[in-house]
């Protein structure tokens, strides 16, 4: 989705561009950022969700399977349409077209018989892995929500020490913004329903992250966190997360069980600032390790992240592996007015 353009505007353009967009529908505004998005989308807008139920019926192909150019409409209409103030819930129409977009998938997976691939659950209901990762999470896909869209996350980018004022996920949709559509339509599925498990993937990576571009909301992303871990059970899986207490109410309500190959590992919110896994442990005794980072190299000689590959480091992902994570600050120093 080439076509859609991530822009800080100042005020009086601010001011120029709502107008506008009430009249053309051309542009979506995201905490206080227009996505501009094209004519084609845009159109979207004027769409009611009955043509949009209507279009996916009248599209079915002689073996009754919606096409995915219908497919990719409907979820390219609930991105427009989404109602922005609400970060993790959907209204009535979204959830039936999800459902018919289920419905539709179990029907694919019964009739070829096997474990859906990544590209298939994409073009089927809209679930999103990367799997063209650069740099160090090079060769490992990742399931992720939205961290622009996560209140969670718009609070700690605000807090002036806080890690999350350095967020790279941030900056990197801002500079890709074809990211956006498909986290937000993971963040709207992964929050709001139990992905049925036959409808679960097979993930094609020795490892797999969760959360490398956004964090935790609801507890249904922790159910289905765990579920996607159990289905790829030969996989080595790990959760970064700064919000384990929706973890610990998924467990407490017995909604699901932390499998075997998954290491949940406490990202801390300070820079510079050591964490003791033990004291967390004692509330959170899931937590497997901690990952701090470090302003400067120097101000800690044991920094043992950050000059490799993670696919052949693995030590996140290792049940064996150092409890304690230090990786030294990549990024530019940044003032919460920056962003
Ligand atoms: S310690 Fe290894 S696995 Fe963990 S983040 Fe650093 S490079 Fe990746």
């Amino acid at each position: 989705m080439a076509n859609i353009i991530n822009v800080k505007w100042n005020d009086e353009e601010k001011k120029y561009i709502r107008t506008e967009m009430d009249i053309y529908s051309k542009a979506l505004v995201v905490n206080d950022d227009f996505l501009i998005i094209s004519e084609k989308m845009a159109s979207l807008a004027n769409i009611t969700a009955f043509e949009i139920k209507a279009n996916l019926v009248g599209s079915m192909k002689k073996d009754g399977l919606f096409t995915f150019k219908a497919i990719k409409t409907a979820l390219d209409w609930i991105f427009v349409n989404h109602d922005y103030s609400k970060a993790f819930s959907i209204n009535g129409d979204e959830r039936i077209i999800f459902e018919m977009l289920f419905k539709n998938a179990k029907a694919y997976q019964k009739k070829v018989s096997r474990r859906l691939t990544e590209k298939e659950v994409k073009k089927l209901y809209g679930f999103h892995i990367c799997m063209n990762h650069g740099g160090k999470m090079k060769g490992i896909h990742s399931i992720s929500t939205n961290s622009m869209l996560n209140p969670f996350c718009i609070a700690h980018r605000k807090i002036a020490d806080c890690v999350c004022c350095h967020c790279y996920a941030v900056n990197l949709i801002k500079t890709r913004p074809s990211m956006f559509i498909p986290l937000t339509i993971n963040q709207l599925l992964f929050s709001n329903f139990i992905i049925p498990v036959e409808l679960i993937p097979e993930i094609k990576s020795r490892k797999i992250r969760f959360e490398a571009f956004g964090d935790l909301g609801t507890i249904l992303q922790v159910v289905n966190y765990f579920n996607i871990s159990k289905v790829n059970g030969a996989k080595k899986c790990a959760l970064w997360t700064k919000n384990p207490v929706i973890i610990k109410r998924a467990l407490d309500k017995g909604l699901t069980q932390k499998p075997k190959n998954i290491q949940i590992i406490f990202s801390g919110f300070r820079l510079n600032q050591p964490v003791s896994l033990e004291t967390l442990q004692k509330v959170f005794p899931f937590i497997d390790r901690v990952f701090v980072v470090w302003e400067k190299e120097e101000n800690n000689p044991f920094i043992n992240c950050g000059k490799r590959d993670c696919d052949s480091c693995g030590t996140c992902y290792d049940e064996n592996g150092a409890k304690v994570v230090n990786e030294a600050l990549k990024m530019a120093k940044r003032t919460p007015a920056d962003r």
